[in-house]
């Protein structure tokens, strides 16, 4: 496996592999490697005959009283992990090479980025835009993997490719999970072992609405009313948003239509910690 930081050396690479017609995957990330991730890589040498990862903590998609700076970043251990899982290149670049002094561009995401994470986060989603394009730019892949436990920015990247006319195939992964169904994530290190116990309610609550769909109930306001009081009424836990959306378009959806797709979105605070999730369920 190589490492590289510098983005030009990155994208020369890439652009050899495609001249001797390698395809590309490429797996995103904030680095603090985890099943989740390493999935991701699965999938990628599953389609693609080179994989490219990235590790990047961007500074442009946090907010001023977020974690950029506590961020867990053991890059050591990340490179071991990316090695053992059968990654080609790990690029890795400085914050000061992504964004050079004078840099000034950011892309602006539409309505899609406006609800549910993007209004708690403002900007977040623009920031996310802007670092994923300017990677595919660096990284030229024919196939970007990407999971489902970001739901939202899963589907404000499908909205981007399909935008901005890109030459990508976007692949959608599905959410790993601990044992007690809490999903992977490199910030549940913020978490103690009791409120790592508690935050199993989310995954709890993701199921009873399954449950609940599969019964045929339309009433989604309803049943997410019930997932609300669930997580609630767990000691130390309380919900931001509870809401389904239709899996199409991303927004808001209060009755379920016979074979439609939804995907119910949890975003909730165990302890001080902010977690999100979701389900995908068919009515
Ligand atoms: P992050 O490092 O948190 O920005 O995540 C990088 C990529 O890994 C994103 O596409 C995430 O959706 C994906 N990812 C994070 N956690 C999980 C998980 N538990 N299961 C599947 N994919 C995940």
């Amino acid at each position: 496996m190589q490492i590289i930081t510098e983005p030009a050396e990155m994208q020369s690479i890439a652009e050899k592999l495609r001249l001797n017609r390698q395809l590309i995957g490429v797996v995103m990330t904030m680095g603090a490697l985890h099943e989740g991730h390493l999935s991701l890589v699965k999938l990628a040498r599953q389609s693609a005959g080179t994989v490219i990862l990235t590790i990047f903590v961007n500074p442009m998609q946090f907010g001023p009283a977020e974690d950029l700076h506590r961020y867990p970043r053991p890059f050591e251990q990340d490179v071991a992990l990316a090695k053992s899982a059968g990654v080609d290149y790990l690029f890795a670049p400085n914050v000061s090479s992504i964004y050079p002094d004078r840099y000034q561009t950011t892309l602006l995401c539409g309505d899609l980025a406006s609800r549910f994470e993007g209004e708690q986060r403002p900007g977040h989603f623009n920031g996310m835009a802007t670092v994923v394009t300017k990677l595919f730019n660096i990284t030229k892949p024919h196939r970007a993997i990407f999971g489902e436990k970001d739901a939202q920015q899963l589907a404000i990247i499908r909205q981007i490719v399909a935008d901005l006319n890109l030459d990508i195939t976007v692949v959608p992964a599905p959410i790993v999970r601990e044992e007690n169904g809490l999903a992977v994530s490199s910030r549940n290190i913020y978490l103690s072992s009791q409120e790592r116990n508690m935050a199993s309610v989310l995954y709890k609550g993701l199921c009873h609405a399954e449950k609940r769909i599969t019964e045929r109930e339309k009433d989604l306001l309803a049943v997410a009313a019930e997932v609300t009081t669930m997580i609630d009424s767990t000691p130390g836990c309380r919900t931001d948003y509870v809401d389904f959306v239709d899996e199409e378009r991303f927004e808001l959806a209060e009755t379920a239509r016979e074979g439609q797709e939804y995907r119910l979105l949890i975003a909730a605070y165990c302890g001080n910690v902010r977690l999100i999730d979701n389900i995908r369920v068919q009515a």
